[in-house]
């Protein structure tokens, strides 16, 4: 699965990060998700709370931030945002868009929990 692979490495930097400042644990995880990665949010919290057992990070949570398509006409620099069709033709002038959001897939915040 897909998620899985993805769940690993969000987990993979969220531990070197929390690593890097002496961080206890980690409590809570926040991603980026463009809607045209790929990626099925369900699937991936699923995945990324399955591997965070046993590890720092067990019990963590996996926000997850879907970032809608956008995209902007190379010619009239107009900008749109397709619908569920995907249309990347610009209204305007006919050309074909280049896509300037929705691809995302990055850790976005961390939320550690204090050494005591
Ligand atoms: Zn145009």
């Amino acid at each position: 699965m897909h998620e899985t692979g993805i769940a690993a490495e969000i987990l993979d930097i969220a531990e070197r990060e929390a690593a890097r400042r002496g961080a206890a644990g980690i409590a809570a995880v926040t991603v980026r998700v463009g809607d045209l990665s790929g990626v099925v949010a369900e699937a991936l919290s699923f995945a990324f709370e399955a591997l965070c057992a046993g590890t720092a990070a067990a019990g963590a949570r996996l926000h997850v931030e879907r970032v809608a398509v956008r995209a902007r006409c190379p010619h009239c620099r107009r900008e749109s945002q397709p619908g569920a069709d995907l249309v990347l033709w610009c209204p305007d002038c006919g050309q074909p868009l280049d896509v300037i959001a929705g691809q995302e897939l990055q850790v976005e915040s961390l939320e550690l929990r204090e050494a005591v």
